[in-house]
């Protein structure tokens, strides 16, 4: 029997990281996911990915603790085999107007998502280099290219990992790895489910296709990222947000 790909997903308890880990198990990976508290959510997911026959292992891991997340992936390595797909979908918000953000309400932000992406992409990366194959996508947002007011912690955060993903594209090429990031608009998650209604009501009618996108949507986009039909694509940040220009 040929071995399954392996793909490590951060965030995949719940959101565009579920579907992520579910729709990579329909195309016939073995899954590691981590996931932050959601223990229920987690086993949620899991199950979903053993409906398509795929190995899954599970681990509560903040993606803020290097030696965690680099343990992880050593795991990973020793039980399912060795990384030949990364996403990083770890994600938090905090939004604040920028007059009353708190030191904590930035860093939070920065360290689950910046220095998340870091460590996932930096633990994973190693093990590409090495075996010159590899694909990563990470999840940027269209509030890191045009900014989203009562979001500039955010904001921040994944202009950063854009910048982040360019440079890593970069750097990796000629190993044969690939790198690119997804920016999503709105998306229906648990993550825009706080959205205030005054929000939506501005947005919608400036979104061409007029509705919110669904975790399923993007998880189409980075399976098709990651897989061999994406072979000459890297280092982009790619918009899937029903046309929203802010
Ligand atoms: P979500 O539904 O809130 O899910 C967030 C996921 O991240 C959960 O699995 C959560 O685990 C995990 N997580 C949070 N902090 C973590 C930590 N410190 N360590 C490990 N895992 C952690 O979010 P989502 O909407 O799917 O967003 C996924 C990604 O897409 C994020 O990076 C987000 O910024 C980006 N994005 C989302 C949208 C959108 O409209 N939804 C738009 C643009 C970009 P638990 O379940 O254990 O809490």
């Amino acid at each position: 029997m040929t071995q399954r790909p392996i793909a490590f997903v951060t965030g995949g308890s719940r959101g565009i990281g579920r579907a992520a880990v579910v729709r990579l198990a329909r195309n016939g990976y073995d899954i590691a996911f981590c996931y932050h508290a959601r223990e229920d959510e987690a086993e949620k997911t899991a199950g979903a990915a053993r409906e398509f026959d795929a190995r899954v292992l599970a681990a509560r891991v903040d993606v803020a603790d290097a030696a965690a997340v680099s343990a992880f992936v050593r795991r990973i390595e020793d039980e399912l085999g060795p990384v030949d797909a990364a996403v990083t979908s770890a994600g938090i918000t905090r939004d604040r107007s920028l007059a009353m953000m708190s030191d904590n309400d930035w860093s939070a932000v920065q360290r689950t998502n910046v220095d998340g992406t870091f460590h996932a992409c930096r633990a994973a990366v190693f093990g590409m280099m090495k075996r010159r194959r590899g694909s990563i996508v990470t999840l940027s947002s269209i509030a890191g290219r045009y900014g989203q007011p009562g979001q500039t912690n955010y904001s921040a955060a994944k202009a950063a990992i854009a910048g982040f993903t360019l440079a890593t594209a970069r750097e990796v090429g000629r190993y044969g790895i690939r790198v690119n990031a997804v920016a999503p608009g709105f998306i229906t998650t648990d993550m825009t489910e706080t959205l205030p209604d005054r929000v939506w009501k501005q947005t919608q009618p400036r979104i061409p296709l007029g509705r919110m996108g669904t975790a399923d949507e993007v998880a189409e986009l980075v399976a098709f990222l990651l897989s061999e039909r994406a072979s000459y694509i890297t280092g982009q940040v790619l918009g899937i947000d029903g046309g929203l220009v802010l």
